[in-house]
């Protein structure tokens, strides 16, 4: 038996925002991040359409990028005491993730992350709220996702939460909340997009209510992303619907090594983060090339070339992402990110760690090809000098 789980209702389109307005309840809380919502003027418009729809509303702010187990617990502590039957959250990925946290705590202060972690184990939620998601940035695509990913600080470990419970009920994709995206952030982020999308084709867990969703999402981005980062407002517009489709999929059918590389990449060298996006953009062509060995991951590849009009290999598709980073000024290995900021002999020191990490990585069971540590030191070593994957 396979499951596909979506929210109840997606609203989507410039001034969507206006569905709040129809929400039955009768408290919701806001739960919100840094300042951008506030000083463009969305949360004050989320407020006033809550108030619209005769609720009593509440404001935490100040939700944090990567957010902490701390601003969960105190999240939740917040909604014991308000006691919401809407939770409400926009921005970026973190603080959509930070709430649905919030939300499992808020309905069972009991719990612990340990209990949450153990994937597709969640008690029931919607005991006491339900949950509206509203994104700001076009890639994570988590206001439609099964998943958040919470950083113990103290520990060092991230806790990834995997769970159709957490799937919000309804997802607001509003294209003028992600008109205030800067460039940089529209690249990586619609590359993490790509990504899911083409993570969720080859996925072992593909089928064919996922596939089409990616495909399209494919389409989508390799046809406005270039245009989107260069400012183009319709095309910015189609990319968030198109992040949004790339989620549907991959919250079914689940990712591939390339997440599980830029997850273990992600905070391991001491000169400074591999953006997850830009990560992904450069590991992707990469994974590509190795899990072309697989014949059924090859015929995939192949499909998805024909799909967007190029020669129908795997080595089309190749060039094709290749060309997208290019055009992005996304760099095409670890090496060269950001003027070279991850130092080379820190990295071939950690390479065995990151590696064994990158295996035992959550979204690597799903990923098409088999992969051991000893060959995952050889793919990362690859994506590090940008040498050819023959293995
Ligand atoms: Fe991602």
């Amino acid at each position: 038996m396979a499951r596909f789980t979506l929210p109840r209702d997606l609203y989507h389109g410039k001034g969507s925002l206006d569905a709040l307005k129809t929400l039955k309840g009768t408290k919701a809380i806001i739960v919100v991040g840094g300042g951008s919502m506030k000083r463009f003027g969305f949360l004050d418009k989320v407020e006033a359409y809550l108030k619209e729809a005769g609720m009593e509303v509440r404001l935490f702010e100040g939700v944090e990028p990567d957010p902490s187990v701390e601003t969960v617990m105190k999240g939740a502590a917040a909604m014991r005491a308000f006691e919401p039957d809407w939770i409400v959250s926009i921005g970026g990925g973190s603080p959509i993730d930070a709430a649905k946290a919030m939300w499992a705590f808020y309905e069972y202060p009991d719990t612990t992350f340990e209990e949450l972690c153990i994937p597709f184990n969640f008690p029931a939620l919607r005991t006491k709220a339900k949950f509206c998601a509203i994104p700001s940035t076009s890639g994570t695509a988590t206001e439609v996702t099964a998943f958040s990913v919470i950083t113990d600080y103290a520990k060092g470990v991230k806790y990834p939460l995997a769970d159709f419970n957490i799937t919000p009920d309804v997802a607001i994709v509003d294209p003028e909340l992600a008109e205030t995206m800067p460039a940089k952030l529209t690249a990586h982020t619609g590359m993490d997009a790509m990504t899911h999308a083409v993570e969720a084709y080859v996925s072992t867990l593909n089928c064919d209510y996922t596939d089409p969703l990616a495909l399209h999402a494919i389409k989508m981005v390799s046809e406005n992303l270039v245009k989107s980062y260069h400012g183009d407002m319709e095309a910015r517009a189609k990319m968030h619907n198109a992040q949004c489709l790339a989620g549907m999929a991959f919250s079914n059918a689940l990712l591939g090594i390339v997440h599980s590389m830029a997850h273990k990449t992600g905070a391991a060298y001491s000169g400074g983060h591999i953006v997850h996006g830009c990560a992904n953009a450069m590991y992707l062509p990469k994974v590509i090339k190795y899990n072309s060995k697989d014949a059924a991951a090859d015929k995939r590849y192949c499909e998805i070339a024909a799909f967007l009009g190029l020669e129908a290999s795997t080595d089309a598709l190749i060039k094709h992402i290749d060309n997208l980073n290019r055009l992005l000024d996304i760099p095409s290995c670890i090496k060269e990110y950001e003027g070279g900021i991850i130092d080379e002999k820190e990295f071939l020191e950690k390479l065995p760690k990151v590696a064994e990490l990158a295996v035992g990585d959550a979204c690597t069971g799903s990923n098409p090809r088999a992969i051991t540590p000893e060959v995952m030191e050889k793919l990362l070593y690859c994506c590090y000098y940008n040498t050819e994957v023959a293995f």
